[in-house]
């Protein structure tokens, strides 16, 4: 593995020290010596002793030359000189550098993949030797029988194909009429062609996949913007990128914001490339992970579809990076080493001369900016494809159309469910609400039902007979009878959730075939992934759900889509909430009439005449852009203007705020640089612990890591209170 980039040993061996990373967040790489004859280039992977213990880590570069040698200890190179990619390293080094985090903290993203260094442990397979023993029987024979074709095989499937027990053929492979081959460990992956089902473009597609394959071709970095209204066709475009980089010989990372939620995505690259590409995310298993970390790091995973962690694979040549919806907040890790994917991607891409390709239907701001002002490559599909039309969108006033008391569906919804279901189409219900009822009181004394933890609700699970909180998990049985006042049967329930909400419909609509998809009705993605089929075979006419099926799907005769509560989130108060109401209404809007019936959106809410609602109405996507633009400049808000958040918390109220306070006074004053708080933050308490935030707000000029860098520096926190950095948040809680 890569023991092409080690030079030969050096006259001066072992003696010269080196810096290694270690996959902990210790503040920067210690000083060891290494054991043997290699001059270490930088990515060497190395057992370091720390403490009592070895662990896996990392040269960095070399070490402080004024320490003897002989006072350090001794790191040894893993057996098979392991090496990480110098860009990889490159990457860590920057990913820490901007988000504030220990590198060691971000070189263990990189190293997520227990054993991948191991030396393989090689398979053994069996085939029929020319040796025949003396006595046969009918068992034996049988053994002989399936294995005359000369092919190898395991020897739990020859047992299985010759229907004997295992010991029957242990004992042909001793008396030596089957022989051992060893196999590689892991089957190969399987390899995409990149001219295995190409399509025919149509021609707005064709010169924007033009304009991808020449980008991929000129081998150096650049950053597009495919920006493309919902059902354009998006995909088969940037698939032929996909395609140049395949006959290039680079490789290829795809990022996905739930890559477990993308099984239609997995089937189309197959349909296009024959097979299915290497996968990359936490669902995966242990050997599986193993199993696709080795191959990137050998070259021969030549496409992996990941998560946003897949940015910190070990790819040997990068070529080209698809960040798919890239206005996703799921591309933001919120814990541990806190970033964004998606400009990661572009950095990981610079770092690596990869071409990037960010695509959206509704891009972010920033992004949208960038391409305004030609730093990104602005390539658009303005129509669907075939002869699919862009869905009729209404609002409809809940003042004027109201629910039945108790209820969430308008008058007006519900007879267009009726037209719907009767024309024997399909509809969407979306609500962005998990459970039955986002708040349970008692209606004798008003007791609101609250996590112990968290300043939050509890959410009744009607499904599970449970209330949940869903910022901590915790869950208790729901009760009969109020803790406070003691009446019995008391509890109601307020306002709506999905599971309520599918209650409603079933009152209206007892015949259709409805489903309920959100993360606690369905057990993992298989089950989504069985209800997504179901959709498709038009099994189901009625899909229920949160933002889980908002986007990406493409359902054919769905031709309605009903948005239960357009106001929710509206409270938020961040500065991206209009953008993020937009982009999820226009998206979900965007499920209907992908195909030749026409489709029609309707949008419950009680401020219609609110500009984002109307913009989402008039499906007038750039009006929204430019005024949205010009409030974020007139407010210096990003990307006119940097953020970052500081989080504290602890379980110690008091020593929280102290800390809080003593920040503020601590922060150096700074041209372009203001602070805002300390206040207590959205969700005040959170897992037990109480929680602080502080803004920092700065022109775009002015080095933000450098100033929190000289501001915090200094500063000691007691051991019970925690400090969270948020370089660029999105969340605001
Ligand atoms: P988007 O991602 O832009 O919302 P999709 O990529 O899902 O749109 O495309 C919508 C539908 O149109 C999909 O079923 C896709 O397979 C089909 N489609 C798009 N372009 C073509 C093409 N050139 N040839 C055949 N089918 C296409
Ligand atoms: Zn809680």
């Amino acid at each position: 593995m890569n023991s092409a980039r080690l030079k030969p040993a050096a006259a001066e061996i072992g003696t010269r020290p080196v810096s290694v990373l270690l996959p902990l967040p210790l503040p920067g790489p210690y000083d060891y010596r290494l054991s043997d004859g290699v001059t270490a280039p930088r990515g060497l992977l190395v057992e370091a002793p720390l403490g009592a213990r070895t662990q896996l880590g990392v040269v960095w570069g070399s070490g402080n030359a004024k320490i003897e040698a002989h006072r350090l200890k001794t790191a040894v190179p893993l057996g098979n000189y392991a090496c990480l990619p110098e860009a990889l390293c490159d990457f860590v080094d920057w990913v820490a550098r901007y988000t504030l985090s220990p590198q060691g903290s971000v070189l263990a993203l990189a190293l997520r993949a227990r054993g991948a260094f191991d030396t393989e442990t090689p398979r053994l397979a069996y085939r029929r030797s020319s040796v025949t023993p003396a006595r046969l029987s009918d068992k034996r024979q049988r053994v002989l029988d399936v294995t005359a074709d000369g092919l190898a095989r395991s020897i739990a499937a020859i047992a299985e194909e010759a229907n004997v027990s295992s010991a029957i053929v242990r004992a042909l492979v001793a008396a030596g009429a089957l022989i051992a081959d060893a196999l590689p460990e892991f089957v190969p992956l399987p390899v995409p062609q990149p001219d295995f089902a190409v399509p025919v473009l149509r021609n707005e597609q064709h010169s924007a996949a033009e304009a991808l394959r020449e980008a991929v071709m000129a081998r150096n970095f650049s950053v597009s913007l495919l920006d493309g209204v919902t059902g354009s066709g998006k995909t088969e475009t940037y698939f032929e990128a996909v395609a140049e980089a395949l006959r290039l010989g680079r490789q290829v990372l795809i990022l996905l914001p739930e890559i477990a939620l993308s099984v239609q995505f997995l089937e189309r690259f197959a349909a296009r490339f024959g097979v299915p590409p290497a996968e990359w995310h936490s669902d995966l298993g242990h050997t599986e992970r193993k199993r696709v970390y080795r191959a990137v790091l050998g070259g021969e995973a030549r496409v992996v579809v990941g998560a946003r962690s897949a940015l910190f694979l070990p790819f040997q040549d990068l070529g080209l990076i698809i960040v798919d919806e890239e206005h996703e907040q799921a591309y933001k890790q919120e814990e541990g080493v806190i970033y964004h994917a998606r400009d990661m991607a572009v950095v990981r891409g610079r770092i690596s001369s990869s071409a990037v390709v960010l695509v959206s239907a509704t891009p972010s701001l920033e992004s949208y900016v960038n391409a305004q002002a030609g730093r990104y490559r602005w390539l658009k599909l303005a129509a669907r494809h075939g002869v699919a039309k862009l869905p009729r969108i209404d609002l409809i006033d809940l003042r004027q159309h109201r629910p039945e008391p108790g209820q969430w569906m308008s008058p007006v919804l519900i007879d267009a469910l009726r037209t719907t279901l009767e024309e024997g189409e399909q509809s969407l219900l979306f609500l962005n609400r998990r459970g039955y009822a986002p708040l349970t009181l008692c209606a004798q004394c008003g007791h609101k039902f609250t996590c112990h933890q968290c300043s939050a609700w509890l959410v009744e699970h009607r499904y599970h007979r449970r209330l949940v909180c869903h910022h901590c998990g915790q869950d208790t049985p729901m009760p009969t009878v109020c803790p406070h006042c003691g009446a019995q049967d008391s509890l109601i329930a307020c306002g709506p959730g999905v599971e309520r909400l599918a209650e409603e419909f079933v009152q209206h609509f007892p015949e259709a075939r409805m489903a309920i998809a959100s993360s606690d009705t369905m057990h993992g993605p298989a089950e989504l992934q069985a209800a997504i089929h179901a959709m498709s075979r038009g099994e189901i006419e009625v899909l229920i759900g949160t933002q889980m099926i908002a986007k990406g799907h493409h359902f054919p005769n769905l031709t309605l889509v009903g948005v239960i509560d357009a106001d929710l989130g509206s409270a938020d108060g961040d500065v991206r909430v209009r953008e993020r109401t937009f982009q999820l209404l226009h998206q979900v809007a965007g499920r209907a009439g992908r195909a030749a019936k026409p489709g029609r959106v309707l949008v419950q809410t009680h401020s219609p005449e609110d500009v984002v609602l109307q913009a989402v109405a008039a499906a007038d996507r750039d009006v929204f852009y430019d005024q949205e633009r010009r409030l974020r400049e007139r407010t210096h808000a990003p990307p006119f203007g940097r953020l970052a958040a500081l989080i504290l918390s602890g379980v110690n109220g008091d020593a929280v705020r102290t800390m809080g306070k003593r920040l503020a006074q601590e922060a150096p004053a700074a041209r372009g640089v203001r602070i805002w708080g300390p206040t207590p933050a959205f969700y005040q308490l959170l897992r037990g612990r109480t929680r602080e935030r502080l803004l920092v707000q700065a022109e775009r000029s002015v080095d933000v890591q450098a100033y929190l860098r000289q501001w915090l520096g200094p500063i000691k926190l007691p051991a019970s209170v925690r400090l969270v950095i948020d370089i660029d948040p999105i969340s605001f809680f």
